[in-house]
């Protein structure tokens, strides 16, 4: 099963994301502990429905339980093609086909969820490099958890983070805004799949894209402007994935003040002088480093409010309100 841009999704109600249970604190660890993240359990819980899931102990694995690593027989560094997750103490005890049996049908479950994040490190459930073994217990590389590469390869377009990594500012941010597209994605244009509802969706990211990656942008911009070229579906699905895979590019402050003035260009029929060199001098603080993003995009937000209707092109801009203005994203990039 892999999710496709055609796959119907009745997604109401929160967002939701898939969560590694030990970061929500369930005590699920191998040593009967948890790894409560506060930012996940006390602020993302109150925007987002979380699903808490442990693949050890979904895979009857008791608490607390011996720990497991990863090793391979495989030693050509980058291709690995048999890992296993098995005992540290006693490699000929394997859970690698019940860790996958495992993804695979909570993967059926996830398929509404618009994210997940992952408890780092774990050799189940570690996206980002997990230490791999050979066979003898050498440290030989580093991949992913035996699970987290399950969901990966079945649910490739969820957007998807470590919960180590999320605690840099821009990568949270990053992360979140992927959550939010892919939401919109499932349930406006995935759920009503027709030409309308897939040109109106890139229309809202425009600017988004165009400050994450210009090329993806040019290139999106290309496949929506041509629907006829094969069956909706097929585009629909080349062009949700290279949307995911372009939001994964950070934006950065020369990007984002590019894309301000841009869309401060809407405006200049309806700005004044003093208002124009105002805006001007706010982007400018940005792109120094001296003010976060919050600041010129609250700035052009009031002025897009003020001469705009909501109907307008510049409202329907999702690059100006990306995400739940109580999550403070903008307050830290
Ligand atoms: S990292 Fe994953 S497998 Fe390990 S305790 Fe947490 S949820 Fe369970």
């Amino acid at each position: 099963m892999k999710t496709s841009a055609a796959q119907p999704i009745t997604q109401s109600g929160p967002i939701k994301i898939g969560v590694s249970a030990c970061l929500v604190g369930q005590e699920v660890r191998y040593n009967g502990s948890h790894k409560r993240s506060r930012y996940i359990d006390d602020i993302l819980s109150q925007h987002f429905e979380l699903m808490p899931l442990c693949p050890e102990v979904g895979i009857g694995m008791s608490i607390p339980r011996p720990p497991i690593h990863l090793i391979t027989t495989d030693t050509e560094p980058g291709i690995y093609n048999n890992i296993e997750a098995v005992l540290v103490k006693d490699h000929s005890v394997s859970f690698t086909k019940e860790l996958k049996e495992y993804a695979k049908n909570q993967a059926e479950k996830l398929i509404d969820a618009s994210g997940y994040i992952f408890m780092h490190k774990s050799p189940s459930c570690g996206y980002q490099p997990v230490k791999l073994y050979h066979k003898n217990g050498m440290p030989l590389d580093k991949t992913q958890g035996i699970y987290a590469a399950e969901i990966e390869r079945l649910l490739p377009l969820m957007p998807k983070e470590d919960a180590g990594r999320i605690n840099d500012p821009q990568i949270r941010e990053n992360f979140l805004s992927r959550v939010m597209a892919y939401s919109d994605w499932q349930k406006n244009v995935q759920a009503n799949l027709t030409k309308k509802s897939l040109t109106d969706f890139h229309v809202r990211y425009k600017y988004k894209l165009m400050s994450h990656h210009i090329q993806s942008y040019q290139e999106l911009g290309r496949i929506v402007s041509n629907l006829k070229s094969k069956p909706l579906e097929e585009i629909a699905q080349d062009y949700i994935t290279m949307f995911m895979q372009a939001l994964k590019h950070m934006a950065n402050r020369n990007k984002h003040t590019n894309v301000l003035q841009h869309l401060q260009g809407y405006l200049k029929k309806d700005l004044s002088t003093e208002s124009k060199h105002e805006l001007g001098e706010v982007f400018t603080q940005y792109r120094k480093g001296y003010v976060p993003l919050i600041v010129p995009l609250t700035l052009l937000n009031h002025h897009v409010q003020t001469h705009t209707d909501s109907e307008h092109y510049l409202q329907q801009q999702k690059y100006l309100k990306p995400h739940p203005f109580e999550l403070s994203l903008l307050n830290a990039i």
